[in-house]
């Protein structure tokens, strides 16, 4: 499998204070490297202005890419940009927009792109909740208009809900997106009841829920709607602050939790696409806990999962 980062990506600086700091990339990217000597790292290229108007407004890239010559800008109240923000932005969605170049031409069966700023509250033409661009919704677009596919599936366990990605999508017919997050909790969007044209599938879990919980979230309810729905490429916006050690939030996962559902995700890929999985880092903001659960994932990623059904 391929593995997709850019160094840009580690200068997207916040202010010394913000959960959303580069030492979390170069968490990921040690991790990866001394647990994973073999892996094919991938150098990011720039996401092009086309492949992002495919999901974003033009004021928006004028907002978000906008030189900025020192110090920092305020987007909303979470949300800062800062001199390398616009150059790490295009590296995150370039990632995404690679990996399925890359996926889809058999060049790699998987990819992870360890990127940042993250996505997936980014609206069409709102950056917000620490994301900038939408790098997976960019990603599935790219999908869709660039490679001609009718089927993507974006499957979401960050504990937020991808309200940006939720609402771009939620009159895409040829888009399923499947969430578990915790609510009530930011942005306050993923009821069950917000089901888009059929294609979008919430799974909210109460503050306090475990590994047991949200593994029965998914193998009851999440899974066999993304099994219905039958994508011909699976992406995973993967978020790591479900973890017990979180700060920002309240659920009580292990990393083995995010590895498990990761095997259920390739056993699902195998079904549907040929193992075929693009993964794009989110959130998680406890640098050891955020570590373990990267590993967790990848090494998920990197099974040879044939499912036997
Ligand atoms: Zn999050």
């Amino acid at each position: 499998m391929q593995v997709f980062t850019h160094p840009a990506c580690l200068e997207h600086h916040t202010g010394s204070d913000h959960v959303e700091r580069p030492q979390r990339l170069a968490a990921i990217l040690q991790a990866l490297g001394d647990a994973f000597p073999d892996l094919d790292w991938q150098q990011a290229p720039r996401a092009r202005r086309g492949q992002l108007l495919r999901v974003h407004a033009p004021e928006l890239l004028d907002s978000v890419l906008a030189p900025i010559p020192s110090g920092w800008v305020a987007l909303d109240p979470d949300t800062v940009a800062s001199p390398g923000s616009a150059e790490a932005a295009l590296r995150a969605a370039g990632a995404g927009i690679a990996a399925v170049d890359a996926v889809l031409t058999g060049t790699a069966l998987r990819a992870f792109c360890a990127v940042r700023p993250p996505g997936h509250h980014a609206t069409a033409d709102t950056a917000m909740g620490f994301c900038l661009l939408n790098n997976i919704a960019i990603a599935a677009r790219h999908a869709l208009a660039g490679h001609g596919l009718e089927r993507v599936a974006i499957v979401d366990f960050d504990v937020h809900h991808g309200n940006g990605t939720q609402a771009i999508f939620q009159a895409e017919a040829r888009v399923a997106y499947a969430s578990s997050h915790q609510s009530p909790l930011y942005p306050g969007t993923g009821a069950r009841r917000e089901t888009g044209c059929g294609n979008i599938f919430n799974a909210p879990l109460p503050p306090g829920a475990d590994g047991t919980a949200f593994r029965s979230a998914w193998e009851n309810d999440l899974l066999p709607a993304l099994d219905a729905f039958g994508p011909q490429l699976l992406f995973i916006s993967a978020g790591f602050d479900g973890h017990r050690r979180d700060p920002l939030a309240d659920l009580r996962l292990e990393a083995d939790d995010f590895g498990w559902l990761t095997q259920a995700l390739v056993a699902l890929a195998e079904r549907h696409c040929g193992g075929r999985i693009v993964s794009m880092l989110e959130g998680g903001y406890d640098l050891a806990a955020l570590a373990d659960s990267s590993l967790a994932h990848v090494a998920g990623l990197r099974q040879p999962v044939r499912d036997p059904s």
